[in-house]
């Protein structure tokens, strides 16, 4: 018992405990819900991937937490596995991944301000750079230190969210190109239909970009691709790849099968188990009621947690390798699922929300249909108040 209380015991400093060789049954005997991060499976994607676009590099797309996975282990652990790059949306997200020891470049995709500039020279971070303004103040802050900051340059080619004309990032480049401090490094675009059935406004999109480039020989690093173009488009590599849900295990729709695993489960115990009479209902507005005498079970997750409100009536779970449903709404902090089918259904049983129970598995792609989303957004939804445990073997590493 002692040794449980100290295994669940608060984080260290960094807020990532190292656990030593505490089982993963014992680090979650007394957590209400967490999520399980399989390290090995996370590495064995990196790798797959690496193999699968080489020789172009692969940048780990590591913005939001991880996708939901959590950052404290996620990125340790892909600096580990050898990915070349790592790149994030906002300058905070590029400052707390060197805030957990990662040396590799960083990249940042989305729009940077002037007030970043000392944290940007400071963590050596790869601005996204979308005016002559913000250039020009980098470049000058960067000379006086005594440093030369790195750029890139986002070109919209079509998807008409962020980035600039061909014909400004063109201007933008020769503009920035001879300022003592700046090193304008890389060129990038960003695809619209990566991961529809047809593809082929991609096409359009390489011709408009492989013109930037050639108007700019000089800038060495291109890339375009995220995870689907990575895999379907191979001449749409070009030096990297920026990939994210892939290295996760799930693949976008229409890309070959690239041998992944699954990184991330969501699990939870039912808190307690009611017995509810035909004609009886349950949860909010009382949605659902029975038509037999039903069994339901408390599961301790909702939609505070990221799991989705429209899963209510309509998703399942995994109880004793049983696919249970989800029966009435879901609430801000729990919900229910009938597990009038599954003998012995009893209070501590370990529910599964994303994972593999048995011979039985959902998928984050699966509970995406349900709920009429995408898994990057079931993903990524997962809040912060879910404990993550980022294990190998089982065996528990690290927590965030
Ligand atoms: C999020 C993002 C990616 C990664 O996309 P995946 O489909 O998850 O691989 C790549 N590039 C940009 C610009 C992004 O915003």
């Amino acid at each position: 018992m002692t040794q449980l209380l100290a295994g669940a015991a608060t984080p260290d400093r960094d807020g990532a405990a190292a656990c030593g060789s505490e089982t993963l049954a014992s680090a979650t005997a007394s957590l209400n819900s967490w999520i399980e991060v399989d390290l090995d499976a996370l590495a064995h994607n990196a790798g797959a991937l690496r193999s699968f676009v080489s020789p172009s590099e692969l940048i780990a797309v590591v913005k939001a937490n991880a996708y939901g996975a959590g950052i404290r282990g996620v990125a340790p652990a892909l600096e580990n596995a050898g990915v070349d790059r790592f790149a994030v949306v906002w300058v905070q997200e590029a400052v707390e991944l060197r805030a957990l020891g990662v040396s590799r470049p960083i990249l940042v995709l989305g729009h940077a301000n002037e007030s970043d500039i000392p944290v940007v020279l400071q963590y050596d971070i790869t601005l996204t750079c979308d005016t002559l303004a913000l250039g020009r103040k980098l470049a000058a802050d960067a000379f006086a230190a005594g440093k030369r900051a790195k750029v890139h340059i986002h070109v919209d080619t079509g998807l008409h969210r962020d980035g600039l004309t061909p014909d400004a990032a063109i201007r933008l480049a020769q503009a920035l190109r001879d300022l003592p401090g700046l090193d304008v490094e890389g060129l990038s675009t960003h695809m619209a239909n990566a991961d529809e059935a047809d593809d082929s406004f991609s096409g359009e999109q390489e011709a408009a970009f492989a013109a930037v480039c050639d108007a700019l020989p000089w800038i060495r690093y291109r890339h375009a691709a995220n995870s689907a173009t990575a895999l379907r488009r191979p001449g749409a590599r070009l030096t990297g790849v920026r990939v994210g849900l892939a290295l996760h295990g799930v693949q976008p729709d229409f890309t070959p099968e690239a041998g992944l695993r699954p990184v991330l489960q969501l699990k939870s115990h039912l808190i307690r188990i009611v017995d509810v009479a035909p004609g009886e209902g349950a949860s909010y507005g009382l949605t659902w009621r029975a038509g037999r005498p039903s069994r339901l079970g408390l599961v301790p997750v909702g939609y505070a947690d990221g799991w989705r409100r429209g899963l209510g009536n309509t998703g399942h779970v995994l109880v004793r390798g049983i696919p249970c449903p989800m029966v009435g709404r879901v609430c801000m902090d729990q919900f229910l699922v009938d597990v009038t089918d599954v003998q012995g259904a009893a209070t501590g049983d370990e529910a599964v929300l994303i994972g593999a129970q048995g011979a039985a598995e959902i998928t984050a792609e699966a509970v995406a249909r349900t709920a009429g989303t995408i898994p990057w957004d079931v993903l990524s939804s997962l809040q912060a108040r879910l404990p993550r445990l980022f294990h190998r073997d089982g065996i528990v590493e690290t927590r965030q």
